[in-house]
């Protein structure tokens, strides 16, 4: 893990999101878990080996790559309230199938799995207190409707989850692109200039103009498909342009086209008020 302030350590070379810890004066907070059962276990076994007592895990969004590790921690769980929802609602045995292919150690780390879900939960704001640390929770819909920042006051740096992808491909499958870029001026008013985004390296404030001119080109992208009078097929089948931009994230490879069309099939939706956004304003 990487060192970034006094207290606080990230991963972000690994499959799945960023996830960090903060040590305490009181124990350990960590941010979002590792995706991969493997590397869960051997989080926990640094833990132990700092001699560390971890007390809290805050997820920052719904995506399994955020969660899954929280079930090989005997800890409670805090994120915003969709996330519990979502988290309970999961097809579990479709989502460990596909878990248990990233590497031949997870299956059998997988039997018997039980996700962690949250127990602690906010809709807009919460504060917690740890040691000498405070952790505000500040909800900021966009690329999914629960997603949340973690600022961290007294280090200087705040976890953004997913409303940030940095030098890698944006995922809008289900994402409000109107809100997400209402969130990244949300980021831009917080006092922390250290970001640790959802998946990529950390960044600052500077990459924030970079990440909403990419959700405004995929907006106009898709709108303009609309305005031609291209049906949702057709646009989910030739829209491909973005494909290059962005690298994909750490074991992501081969998986560009496949997000490139649930990225043109969500904003579709999205303009059209139909899928998922029927019905709402
Ligand atoms: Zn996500």
């Amino acid at each position: 893990m990487q060192r970034l302030s006094a207290n606080v350590l990230v991963e972000t070379g690994l499959r799945g999101a960023n996830h960090g810890l903060v040590m305490t004066s009181d124990g350990i907070v960590m941010i979002d878990s590792p995706h991969k059962p493997s590397d869960a276990l051997r989080l926990r076994a640094e833990i132990a080996r700092r001699g560390g007592r971890l007390r809290y895990i805050i997820n920052t969004e719904p995506h399994g790559d955020h969660w899954t590790g929280n079930a090989f921690f005997d800890v409670p769980v805090i994120a915003h309230e969709g996330v519990r929802a979502r988290i309970l609602e999961t097809d579990l045995a479709e989502h460990l199938a596909r878990v248990a292919t990233f590497s031949p150690e997870e299956p059998a780390l997988l039997e018997g799995y039980r996700p962690n879900a949250p127990v602690i939960t906010f809709k807009d704001r919460m504060t917690l207190h740890v040691g000498n640390h405070t952790f505000e929770m500040i909800h900021m819909p966009g690329h999914t409707a629960f997603q949340a920042a973690v600022s961290i006051r007294e280090e200087g740096v705040a976890f953004t989850s997913d409303n940030i992808f940095h030098k890698c491909h944006t995922w809008l499958q289900e994402a409000n692109p109107d809100e997400w870029l209402v969130a990244l001026e949300s980021l831009r008013e917080l006092k922390e200039e250290v970001f640790v985004p959802g998946h990529g390296p950390v960044c600052g404030k500077d990459y924030l103009d970079e990440q909403g001119s990419f959700i405004e080109e995929w907006k106009a992208y898709v709108l303009k498909a609309i305005e031609r009078g291209m049906k949702k097929e057709e646009a989910i089948e030739r829209l491909t342009g973005m494909t290059g931009r962005y690298p994909m994230d750490i074991g992501q490879d081969g998986m560009a086209p496949g997000v490139m069309k649930r990225n043109v099939a969500n904003l579709y939706d999205y303009f059209t008020k139909s899928g998922m956004w029927a019905g709402r304003a």
